[in-house]
């Protein structure tokens, strides 16, 4: 499948291996857009603590826990694949937070089409109806993690919530969409209102992105 989100054609920031032998080998993806870009739906403070403090804090840990192990020869994919426990835990959650980013922008590309309007369409009738069952799954899944729209082998579409820093590749899965219903995303704009900060992103996802996450 395409990574090429890695390499963030415009901005040309990456999260891939660094060149230079034991120099820090995962660095923060720049972001294409500005940290209050995203206002209203999410406030510049929550993104200087998401993206600025805990997605540097999982960056940070994750070259400590990697230094002097074979997983630094590996790549964040292959890491998040062949690793379990705490270098398991720290690879996803800097892998789904960079998708994560990557898929909000300032003008969203508000609706999905092509195979993937299609897809939609065929698997969930609306994307009216995706989007009532990723916020239904969101307050279904208890504690923190992630709800996911995934592609299975098969091409069929469903929504995949999975706790703590589950990732769908695990699974065998295609992931197109990651939300995000970790405390520390939405405690800052939206308190205690899970849904309503779901309902919120929903307006923030370019769907162009997505798109190019089909297989
Ligand atoms: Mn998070």
């Amino acid at each position: 499948m395409n990574f090429d989100f890695f390499w963030d054609k415009t901005s040309k920031s990456t999260i891939m291996n660094t060149s230079v032998k034991d120099a820090v080998k995962f660095v923060l993806p720049q972001l294409p857009y500005a940290l209050d870009a995203l206002y209203p739906q999410i406030s510049e403070e929550s993104m200087r603590y998401h993206y600025g403090k805990h997605l540097q804090a999982y960056i940070n840990n994750l070259n400590s826990l990697i230094h002097h192990t074979p997983y630094e020869n590996y790549s964040l994919e292959e890491i998040v694949l062949r690793s379990e426990g705490s270098i398991f835990n720290t690879a996803a959650q800097v892998w789904n937070h960079t998708f994560y980013f990557m898929q909000l922008s300032p003008f969203p590309q508000l609706l999905p089409s092509g195979e993937l309007a299609e897809a939609i369409g065929r698997d969930f009738g609306s994307m009216e109806n995706l989007k009532t069952e990723v916020i239904k799954a969101s307050t279904g899944l208890f504690g923190s993690g992630w709800i996911w729209l995934v592609c299975d082998k098969r091409g069929r579409l469903a929504v995949l919530p999975l706790q703590n820093a589950g990732n769908p590749l695990t699974h065998g899965m295609t992931p197109l969409l990651a939300v995000d219903v970790w405390e520390h995303a939405y405690y800052i704009d939206y308190r205690n209102r899970r849904a309503d900060s779901v309902g919120a992103l929903w307006d923030r996802i370019d769907w162009a992105r997505i798109e190019e996450r089909m297989p």
